[in-house]
């Protein structure tokens, strides 16, 4: 008898940065809107519309 687990469920997310309580936000670099990020974390910083529309596009792209 085999038991499968395969969950059809949402896929993973990726791994949040940690976010930040107060201080400054990084500005989103495709729409200029605050983020959740830091405003010290290091590389580029995108709201998550514009992460969720880079990641469709990266998706698709091809
Ligand atoms: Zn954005």
């Amino acid at each position: 008898m085999t038991e499968c687990y395969a969950d059809p469920g949402e896929p993973e997310a990726a791994p949040a940065p940690p976010l930040t309580q107060d201080g400054p936000r990084a500005a989103c670099v495709l729409c200029g809107k605050p983020t959740e990020y830091p405003a010290s974390l290091p590389g580029l910083t995108m709201c998550p519309v514009c992460e969720w529309q880079e990641a469709q596009r990266t998706a698709c792209s091809g």
